[in-house]
């Protein structure tokens, strides 16, 4: 694939860190942490793994304009934006929630706005649709020709390209952690890993269909099946964007013990908070090397 020609360029491999905490050491377990969210300043962690096949290819002859879906608070729909403005794409988001329009845009619209993203706002049950072929053709009528990238990024280009991260990881850890929005991430990182590694997702929303909906992008990406992968699906923490005042706690305190920036509260705290927990229940064994994908 040929990468994206933007400023700055990509840091990738992303840095593999190994941190000390005692709530790891404890029961023998090493910690290293996948600062993805180091990969570039704008187009952050994941989001630039999974968009920057779409970018390249936007690049080319295409059309080069972008339509994607996502929720209010879609970290998807500000890394599409911000890309449209560094690339000179024409973006446009269609975003879940008509009542929305009525209100001052949130932070993340508000920035998807200042990049250029054009936002239209539609029903929770026009939403359902994202996946349709039927509606991407009404929206390109009404938008004008467009690559339409799926909610979240995660197209069968895009897991393919998440594979890279599981190959970054190959020969250095026993578990690959990552939280799971749509489940592309862990699909493509998985078959990424080599032997005897295993891929663990934290679904950060609530429901139970995500294990499958993993098979199913494999299967678009891969043909088949990838790697060893599994779910716990107990650290929703209440479901998506839900983050009680206990986890906000519990993400300033990691930051402030290893010198990082603020936690993304969404994705990564539920992450750390439940590895975290999965270390005092000896999950993992001891001697072994656990990591935990910073994501965004
Ligand atoms: C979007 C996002 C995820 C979820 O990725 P999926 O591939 O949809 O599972 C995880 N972490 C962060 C920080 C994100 O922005």
């Amino acid at each position: 694939m040929t990468a994206p020609p933007v400023s700055p360029s990509p840091r990738l491999p992303s840095p593999l860190d190994e941190v000390a905490d005692e709530r790891f050491a404890r029961y023998g377990v090493r910690l290293l942490l996948k600062r993805d969210d180091l990969i570039h300043p704008a187009i952050r962690g994941n989001k630039w793994r999974k968009l920057a096949p779409v970018l390249a290819a936007a690049g080319g002859a295409g059309p080069r304009a972008l339509l994607t879906f996502g929720g209010a608070y879609s970290n998807h729909l500000r890394a599409t934006a911000a890309a449209g403005r560094l690339l000179g794409l024409r973006t446009v988001g269609v975003v879940r929630g008509e009542e929305l329009a009525a209100r001052p845009l949130n932070p993340v619209l508000a920035r998807c706005a200042a990049d250029g993203m054009l936002l239209h706002f539609v029903s929770r049950s026009d939403y359902r649709r994202r996946a349709a072929p039927e509606w991407h053709a009404l929206l390109r009528e009404r938008f004008g020709a467009c690559l339409v990238v799926p909610e979240g990024g995660s197209g069968p280009a895009a897991v393919r390209h998440c594979a890279e991260l599981g190959r970054e990881l190959r020969g250095r850890t026993d578990v690959a952690a990552v939280a799971c929005g749509t489940g592309g991430t862990l699909a493509g990182m998985a078959a990424g890993l080599g032997p005897g590694q295993r891929g663990l997702g934290i679904p950060v929303l609530r429901g139970g269909r995500l294990g499958r909906e993993v098979r199913r992008m494999q299967r678009e990406a891969f043909g088949g099946p990838r790697g060893a992968w599994s779910l716990d699906e107990r650290f929703h923490c209440g479901g998506y964007a839900r983050t009680p005042p206990w986890l906000t706690e519990f993400a300033e305190d990691f930051a402030r013990r290893h010198g990082l920036p603020p936690l993304d509260r969404v994705y990564v705290a539920k992450l750390l908070h439940a590895l975290t927990e999965l270390a005092a229940q000896g999950a993992f064994e001891q001697g072994s090397t656990v990591t935990a994908v910073i994501t965004g």
